[in-house]
């Protein structure tokens, strides 16, 4: 570690530079900004132990803050000269200090979280009973007129204490008259009630579609499981409550006020949005109720929108900037085991290898689209056929129209094999992997068996490899807390004490890495924000204790002190 002392006025035009040098001419990624006022005092200084997460000082006794970004970093004593009679003075010296943390996939659903049933506990670990369910649900029903849909989320399969499949008959126990669906969190499976069932049209010998199925108990009777594309019949049948826009648009701004207060709660400083409504997010961060940056992912509308307006991916600021599209999804799910396998999985009878969603030439043309129109893509590919897919589809669109530093996004990217992973690092394609899982579906993983979890989730190898692999919890299917994933990273193993895939294992640094600087690096904002480096926003965590020197198994349990965004405490706990 080069220590060394500069003056103050020094230390600044040293930031200045070092920030000018670091600009290496990214095709559309966030330009950093010199520190402004050169001879005013910091606003805040910092001293802790302070795991910086940039190569050239990787560790650092100290930091200074000027309007939102980090001025200066290095020794206590290197700082000192930035003090001044206005400076706010914050002694962690027992704590940690890492940069804020970056969640690259969440579907941020803060509206379900405030107003819905909730089935499930959407952030931690917890068992909850069929019971409990059916009852929760029938206080909704009977709020709800008969033939209104009745519906509970945050489902887990397997958080059920009863230790058996939840069937149609159960939620028949909810409601005859209503409508009546439990959501898996993982969103690509369903539980319906008969009524249901019967207003669909959907009975036991109504044949599979492409896509889904409608899945059948021992006896062959419908068990009111439905799996991807198989649930679209649903949406035509039954009426829902309905708001006028005043009331949709008040849900969707508390909904994000409220996510956001989590999000930064467990210490993430930067997350990438699938979708939501932009204009609430505009008007929630203008009555300053906004405390993460947003990097926020189109589809449908919007996307169009940017598209026909030549908007590319890039545009906005600092606190909500227009990232990738959102998920295009290819295949099914992973911990709903629906994904797409280029071999059967394991104890199925009949074979079954998962849900394909979309054609290769379907694909092949969203993606030429986006590629043309300079938007990030972003794909939702799970298994390896679709993750074979998704590159197959980026590579012929950029045969036909070669751009740099495209930095495609492949949403989950769970299964690879080694051609995989060499085609990922040629178009230095991001794999936001999931984070939590390991920890939180190691319940699930029996059903994959210990040589396919040797290529799931597969942090050391991508970044043996060299590829920017990130962060993406895919909230609500997982639980989003940063500190969770890092333990799963480490340790693969999981709440059950079981561990699957322990090749795969990555160190803790490796890990504050794929949480935060490649989380940046995955929306082109690594010159702004991802490690502690003068010249960059001032986002960081302070923490109870150091992840270097926890028990592994308990990294998940170190309390957020304070998340940081801009130079302001976004959370104190
Ligand atoms: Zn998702």
């Amino acid at each position: 570690m080069a220590r060394q002392r500069h003056g103050r006025r020094e230390f600044f035009g040293l930031s200045g530079a070092a920030v000018a040098g670091a600009v290496t001419a990214p095709w559309i990624g966030a330009q950093p900004v010199a520190a402004a006022a050169v001879d005013a005092d910091a606003d805040l200084v910092v001293n802790a132990k302070v795991y910086t997460v940039d190569a050239r000082l990787p560790r650092a006794e100290a930091f200074a803050v000027k309007a939102g970004r980090f001025v200066a970093v290095g020794t206590t004593a290197d700082i000192k000269g930035l003090i001044g009679k206005n400076t706010q003075q914050f002694d962690a010296r027992q704590m940690t200090v890492v940069p804020g943390f970056t969640d690259c996939h969440n579907h941020a659903g803060g509206d379900t979280l405030l107003y819905e049933v909730l089935v499930g506990n959407p952030f931690e670990v917890e068992f909850v009973t069929i019971n409990s369910i059916i009852d929760k649900l029938r206080v909704k029903a009977r709020q709800t007129p008969p033939g209104t849909w009745v519906e509970g989320f945050f489902f887990d399969d397997t958080k059920v204490k009863d230790q058996r499949e939840l069937n149609r008959k159960d939620l028949d126990e909810v409601s005859l008259e209503h409508p009546v669906v439990v959501r898996h969190r993982g969103g690509h499976t369903s539980y319906y009630n008969s009524k249901a069932l019967e207003m669909a049209g959907v009975n036991k010998s109504t044949p599979n579609p492409a896509g889904g199925t409608f899945d059948r108990d021992a006896t062959g009777e419908l068990s009111g499981r439905v799996t991807d594309r198989a649930r679209n019949v649903f949406n035509r049948i039954g009426s829902r409550v309905t708001f006028n826009p005043q009331q949709i648009e008040q849900r969707e701004r508390d909904g994000l006020a409220h996510i956001s207060k989590q999000f930064v709660r467990y210490g993430l400083t930067t997350v990438h949005h699938e979708g939501g409504d932009l204009a609430a997010l505009q008007q929630v961060r203008a009555r300053g109720d906004l405390h993460h940056r947003v990097s926020y992912e189109s589809s449908g509308k919007v996307l169009d929108g940017m598209i026909a307006a030549g908007i590319m991916t890039g545009f906005g600021d600092d606190w909500i900037r227009l990232g990738a599209t959102s998920e295009h999804t290819v295949d099914g799910s992973f911990s709903e085991r629906t994904m797409a396998l280029s071999q059967p999985y394991p104890g199925i009878q009949p074979a079954y290898k998962g849900n394909i969603t979309e054609t290769q030439d379907d694909l092949n043309a969203w993606i030429e689209k986006v590629h043309r129109a300079g938007i990030q893509v972003n794909c939702h590919a799970n298994g390896d056929v679709a993750i074979d897919m998704f590159l197959t589809a980026v590579e012929r669109a950029q045969r036909l129209f070669p751009r740099q530093n495209a930095r495609p996004k492949i949403t989950h990217c769970t299964l690879i094999t080694e051609d995989l992973v060499r085609r990922i690092k040629a178009l230095d394609a991001i794999p936001a992997m999931f984070t939590t899982y390991a920890y939180y579906n190691s319940d699930k993983f029996v059903f994959y068996g210990e040589d396919l979890m040797k290529r799931s989730m597969a942090y050391r190898t991508f970044l043996d490899a060299g590829v920017h692999a990130a962060a993406g919890s895919d909230f609500s299917p997982g639980p989003f807390a940063p500190l969770m994933g890092m333990q799963g990273m480490v340790t693969r193993r999981g709440w059950d004490g079981k561990t699957w895939g322990a090749n795969q294992r990555i160190t803790v640094d490796e890990a504050l890495i794929v949480n935060t600087m490649n989380g940046a690096y995955a929306s082109f904002e690594e010159n702004v924000k991802g490690s502690i480096t003068a010249g960059k926003l001032a986002d960081f965590v302070v923490l109870a204790d150091d992840p270097h020197t926890v028990d592994p198994e308990k990294i998940k349990d170190i309390q957020i002190v304070r998340t940081v965004v801009g130079g302001t405490a976004a959370y104190q706990a």
